[in-house]
């Protein structure tokens, strides 16, 4: 064993903590990172269990200046939930009960820690869904997913994780356990902390309990995997499909022809090989599926299809396997690529796919875009093994050059964590930054919240 957090600071977290407490140098060295590569340096992790373990947990890093860092399953990509400068990470994932589920009212109440795919799980056996689906849903937390405010194929239709938050049980960094939000559909009460605190990145309070709404499925709902000829016709598809909802189109997603064959590489899915790929969700009563189904494809029509659609009835695993495009080009291409999230209005979609494209191919970089194309939000992977820190730094502020000059945001969903804390003031001007840090010091005085992150 050997003890990373300062040895007289041990025995005080070991009366409080007993074997929550985890000080072995191996495991506190795998919670240092997390699925962004960033390596950072924890000084220990807690496993909390309680309400009642969070604040004390603030108490103590408030009483010894540690800094703390909560973590949920840890696939940030930008490094949100690294911890630096030995501060000790508070592991949520013991913390997954469901508390409540309130069927009439559409509201279940959880601990941070429920795994998202798993609530869905439950809640599908009661005819309910949550409906952001992040990629990462088979893995990542509740917690995670409201602090990161995050989305998925689903959120096209229904939206981020701030639509479907109510309520909060949170501890702020002055230690205080406070109740946030309410049950009603509206409220015209006071100013809407609940949404403040979700995408915040863990940096002003810890969440220990979620109100979320939640929707009845709906009567009818199929995958559609349409292969097309190119990935400029299925980024123009994606903006002449999103002017029509009446269609019941609630997840509209694109992949390249890169993403397909690593799915089917690494995973031996057995997707139609295309220059590219729209995945759908469609959904409604049975009454109105057929002739939804028959005007979407007569749309696409247009869009030099390269073989007949794929109807997946299982919808949820058509979306596991989406979700596993960057660990199966991880696995195709090597894990060390650099790894991004970008938003425009939809409208603009194709322009930003062709421009990040261009901007790739013109340094010679491997690269792979998919993403959330409905909602205007590019994912993208490049090969990053040939350029030097100040390459990918020039890089970056090209393709984020281009994503603001078309009226768009630096992440869609993802969060800016550390990595892209460089480029915040791209898109933010300075007095809203300063608002921001100026907010954060009401909720976290001493600045013990995963400092040096986010804004
Ligand atoms: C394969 C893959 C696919 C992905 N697809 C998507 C996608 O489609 N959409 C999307 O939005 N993201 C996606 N992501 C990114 C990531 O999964 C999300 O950001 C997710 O919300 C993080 O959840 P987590 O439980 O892993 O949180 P963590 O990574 O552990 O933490 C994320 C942030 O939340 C904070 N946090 C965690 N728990 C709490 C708590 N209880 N109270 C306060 N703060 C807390 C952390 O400090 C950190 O700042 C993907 C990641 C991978 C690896």
């Amino acid at each position: 064993m050997v003890c990373l957090v300062k040895e007289e600071l041990v025995g005080i977290l070991r009366t409080r903590f007993g074997d929550s407490l985890i000080v072995d140098e191996e495991v506190v060295r795998a919670y240092s990172r997390d699925m962004s590569g960033v390596q950072g340096a924890a000084g220990g992790v807690i496993r909390v269990t309680s309400t009642s373990q969070v604040k004390e947990a603030v108490d103590f890093a408030r009483d010894h200046g540690v800094p703390l860092v909560a973590r949920g399953a840890g696939t940030s990509l930008d490094g949100e939930s690294v911890p630096f400068d030995g501060a000790l990470v508070l592991d949520f994932s013991p913390m997954k009960r469901v508390l409540d589920f309130d069927v009439d009212n559409h509201l279940v109440t959880v601990e941070p820690g429920v795994v998202n795919r798993e609530l869905n799980n439950y809640l599908g056996q009661k005819g309910f869904f949550l409906p952001p689906n992040p990629g990462s849903w088979e893995m990542s937390t509740i917690g995670g997913n409201t602090s990161t405010n995050a989305a998925g194929p689903r959120s096209y239709k229904y939206g981020s994780f701030r639509r479907w938050v109510k309520g909060l049980e949170v501890v702020l960094g002055t230690g205080e356990v406070t109740r946030l939000g309410h049950y009603t559909t509206k409220s015209s009460s006071g100013l809407d902390l609940v949404s403040l605190l979700v995408g915040s990145e863990g940096t002003l309070g810890l969440f220990t309990k979620v109100v979320l709404r939640v929707e009845p499925l709906p009567e009818s709902r199929v995958g559609v995997i349409v292969p097309v000829s190119g990935v400029r016709q299925a980024t123009k598809a994606v903006v002449e499909l999103s002017r029509r909802p009446w269609l019941g189109i609630s997840a509209l997603e694109f992949v390249d022809d890169k993403c397909i064959s690593a799915l089917n590489a690494v995973y031996g899915d057995t997707l139609p090989e295309a220059p590219a790929a729209l995945f759908l969700e469609v959904e409604g009563s049975r009454r109105e599926f057929e002739s939804r189904l028959e005007e979407l494809l007569n749309t696409l029509s247009g869009f030099e299809l390269v073989g007949d659609p794929l109807y997946e009835e299982n919808v949820d695993g058509m979306w596991d396997i989406r979700g596993r495009i960057a660990f199966a080009l991880g696995k195709l291409y090597g894990e060390n690529r650099y790894r991004d999230d970008v938003a425009v209005p939809v409208s603009s979609f194709p322009e930003l796919v062709s421009g990040v494209s261009r901007i790739l191919e013109e340094k010679g970089l491997e690269y792979a875009v998919f993403g959330h194309a409905g909602d205007g939000n590019l994912h993208l992977e490049f090969d990053r093994t040939k350029l030097s820190a100040a390459e990918l730094d020039s890089l970056l502020r090209q393709i984020f050059g281009l994503t603001l000059s078309l009226r768009g945001t630096l992440s869609g969903e993802h969060g800016i964590g550390w990595l892209k804390l460089p480029y915040v003031d791209l898109e933010h001007t300075g007095e809203a930054i300063n608002l921001m840090r100026s907010i954060k010091r009401v909720f976290d005085p001493k600045n013990i919240l995963n400092p040096r992150k986010a804004y």
